[in-house]
This record gives C-alpha cells, structure tokens and sequence, in this order.
C-alpha cells in the first residue's frame, strides 16, 4: 500500500510540476493537496464524502450523497426530505419541480437568524447586497410557514429554491459574506453556473482533474435530472455562483478551464451584472 501511494504522489509531482513532499499527503493517501492552486467552494461538510444514493426527486431519479443525516447535492446544497421519495415513486406534481412553486412568493424572502450564529453580520451584509441589488427583499419571520434560518454548519450550504416549510442556510465560521451572497443565490434557486446545459460551448470539464467522489459537482443539471434554465447570453464568468477553475481539483491541475485552457477565478465578492439578471427574470 506504501508503494501505490508513493507512485501516487510522485505521479501527481511530475504531472503538476509543482514542488512536492509526501508530507502533503495525510495517511491514508486521500487528503492530497499537492498544490498551492488547488481549491475548493463551498461545502457542506468540507473534506467528507458519503454514500451516493439514488432517489426520485419531484419525480426525477437523482443522485445525491448521505452525509452527516443530509442529502447533499453538489457539495453545498441540501435536498429536504419530504422531496425525496425511495424507489420509483413519482410524486402526483408530474415529471420535474414547477419553477414556480421552487420560487419564494411576492419576491419576499422571510428569514430568522439563529442567535447563537457567531458573525451575524455576515448574513446583514449579504441580504443588503441581495436587496440593494436586486427584486427580493428580505423580511424578519413572524408566523410565516415558508422562512430560512441562518445557522451554524459544519461548512457553507442551504436548500435549493422555496421549499414551502422550514429551509437553512448553514454557516461555519470560515463562510464569508460572499459565501453567504452565493448561498442566498441558491435559496433563491439558482444552481452553480458551470452546470449550465450549455456550459460545454464554454468551458471545458477536467474530470481527471477532480478530487474523487466530487464528480457530480461538475455534472450539468440536466445530466442530474434536475429542472433549470439556461438564461440568455451564455456562461457568466464573473458569475458569484460559479466554481474557479482549481476548485475541488485532486492534484493542482485545473478542473474547469475556458476553451482556450485559460483558468479562471469564482469571484465571492458580490453578485454580477447577470446574477442580478437572471433572479430578476426569475421574480419579476
Ligand atoms: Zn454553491
């Protein structure tokens, strides 16, 4: 076992052409990170993988992983319970989510935050970002049945869209408030850009690049089976909701590239001129 792991590592050294010691690899060989430009977005639960399994969601057979009790889809997105069904139930709604029922009603998103979260500030600054920007705005819950609670995770994460009921935005101490911008972006219901239908016009994907149980991260969402669209103008590189181009990479090679094999960083500073676009569209 020493061997395969050393023949590993000096293969990942030669390929990367970066310095490269075997203390960089932790004992069991998994944690590898050979590379200073390796990186990683936002997580749910940052270096664990779970069990992939397999579920119909609003009707649609998905993949996602079990980790720590959640159904986690895409690293950072939580799937709630109640929309997963074993086997081959197909719920009554038909084949895929109705985008309007995934979207909050009247553009108002009404949310609690958890007094124990450490920074709460974060979460201030990201809804004024949200709201000086754009459509929604943002109200404290009072009796609401539909709401989302800023809490502490164990990494960065939140439900995709408006589930109706009790949602999350989870945050661990490290998640900034260009994190938490990103997260609001998929309560709001919008996926990560580079898995737009169409991205393959526009990046190209390194899967042989990509840490080992995080393929799915870089699956469109139509190759998930999950409802979307491709809003007009083609892939947003300044988008706050895409990867950078070493995210999730296994040995400091690029994961996601421009066609031309340029890299490219996945700004958190703010929203971009089409982020706020496109939830504008989605909440006229
Ligand atoms: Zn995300």
């Amino acid at each position: 076992m020493e061997k395969l792991i050393f023949t590993f590592a000096v293969g990942i050294c030669a390929l990367s052409l970066v310095s490269c010691s075997s203390e960089q690899l932790d004992k069991e060989g998994q944690s590898v990170a050979p590379s200073a430009k390796a990186s990683r977005a936002e997580e749910a639960f940052p270096n664990q993988r779970g069990e992939v399994k397999t579920a119909y969601f609003f009707g649609q057979k998905i993949q996602y992983q079990q980790i720590g009790g959640e159904a986690v889809f895409d690293s950072d997105m939580l799937l709630l319970p109640q929309d997963l069904e074993e086997g081959s139930g197909i719920k009554t709604q038909g084949t895929g989510r109705s985008k309007a029922s995934s979207r909050w009603p009247n553009k108002t998103v009404y949310y609690v935050i958890d007094p124990s979260l450490p920074n709460p500030s974060r979460v201030m600054d990201a809804i004024t970002h949200w709201e000086a920007n754009t459509n929604i705005q943002f109200v404290p819950r009072t009796t609401q049945r539909g709401y989302v609670l800023f809490r502490t995770g164990s990494g960065c994460s939140a439900n995709v869209g408006y589930s109706g009921g009790l949602q999350y935005v989870n945050l661990a101490s490290g998640c900034s408030t260009g994190n938490t911008i990103h997260e609001i972006g998929h309560t709001l219901g919008l996926w990560h850009e580079h898995t737009r239908a169409d991205r393959d016009t526009y990046v190209t994907v390194n899967m042989g690049n990509v840490l080992s149980g995080y393929e799915s991260n870089f699956y469109t969402y139509t190759q998930q089976n999950m409802d979307g669209f491709d809003y007009q103008g083609g892939l947003d590189f300044n988008s706050v909701m895409l990867y950078g181009s070493y995210d999730f990479s296994a040995n400091g090679l690029p994961t996601i590239t421009r066609k031309d094999g340029s890299t490219f960083t996945g700004q958190r500073n703010g929203l971009s001129g089409t982020d706020i676009s496109i939830i504008n569209s989605m909440y006229p």
